[in-house]
């Protein structure tokens, strides 16, 4: 469903991203691992447009963005329009209601009705028990609610791929939890997920696939089974070995 080939990314002089290829198949679920600079949230913005790389190709379903020239802005907002991002900050709008964060994009972006998204909104909120906080501003939530206000307000715009940006990093620990266990059931419901986390646990518990990210380049990939157990590189033995 989703393919980056030879993805490259500088900013001034610094080399972010070297030719990196990944692929997530429909359903599928992507942890993406790796030190702290290590390119991996640049990586997660290339794939749906919001940076855009110096050079390869990123797909989306029949959405293609070639980048051997800059693509023209129509291009890259149909690539958008693919994705839905849950950022590490949740990135709600404070002087909305958690309502009205939700519905925004769906009815300002993609133009549905206002009514019936609404209706789908509520739903969602009802789902994951925060139906009374609808209209409560973000500010009145604890940070583990608006990161699940976060992750129905990318649902609500029924994306083919769903990216999550370290969604669990800015929480409390107690907090922690929650977002994984919504995380967890959308994995099941066969959404296809490239999740960047420090979450070594949920990575080997959710994620079909986990890629190590090393210096900007996709060091080793594959089941988790592989990578956090037996990795073959000695990068990730040791950047395993920390965290689990
Ligand atoms: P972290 O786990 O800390 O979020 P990361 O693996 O996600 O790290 P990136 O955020 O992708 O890493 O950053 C990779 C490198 O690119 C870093 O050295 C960072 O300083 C640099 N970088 C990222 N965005 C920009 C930018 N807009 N301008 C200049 N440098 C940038």
């Amino acid at each position: 469903l989703l393919t980056a080939a030879g993805v490259s990314k500088s900013f001034g002089d610094v080399e972010v991203l070297r030719s990196v290829d990944v692929s997530v198949a429909r359903g599928e679920v992507l942890a993406v691992i790796g030190a702290s600079g290590s390119g991996k949230t640049t990586l997660l913005r290339c794939l749906n447009g919001l940076e855009v790389p110096d050079s390869g190709r990123v797909s989306i379903g029949h959405t293609s963005v070639d980048f051997a020239t800059r693509p023209p802005a129509r291009e890259l907002r149909a690539l958008r329009d693919r994705s839905a991002m849950v950022f590490q900050h949740y990135h709600l709008f404070p002087h909305r209601t958690v309502l009205e964060n939700i519905v925004e994009g769906p009815v300002v972006v993609q133009r549905r009705p206002r009514a019936e998204v609404n209706a789908e909104a509520l739903a969602l909120l009802d789902r994951v028990g925060l139906a009374d906080r609808a209209g409560a501003y973000p500010h009145e939530l604890s940070g583990g609610q608006q990161q699940r206000v976060g992750i129905l307000r990318a649902l609500a715009l029924r994306p083919d791929v769903l990216l999550f940006d370290e969604p669990t990093s800015a929480l409390d620990p107690e907090l922690v939890g929650d977002v994984l266990g919504l995380m967890r059931d959308l994995a099941a419901e066969g959404w296809t997920m490239v999740v960047v986390t420090h979450e070594l646990q949920f990575a080997r518990e959710v994620a079909h696939r986990v890629a190590f990210v090393d210096g900007g380049r996709v060091l080793e990939e594959g089941p988790p089974d592989q990578v956090l157990r037996h990795p073959q590189h000695d990068r990730t033995r040791q950047f395993v070995r920390r965290l689990l």
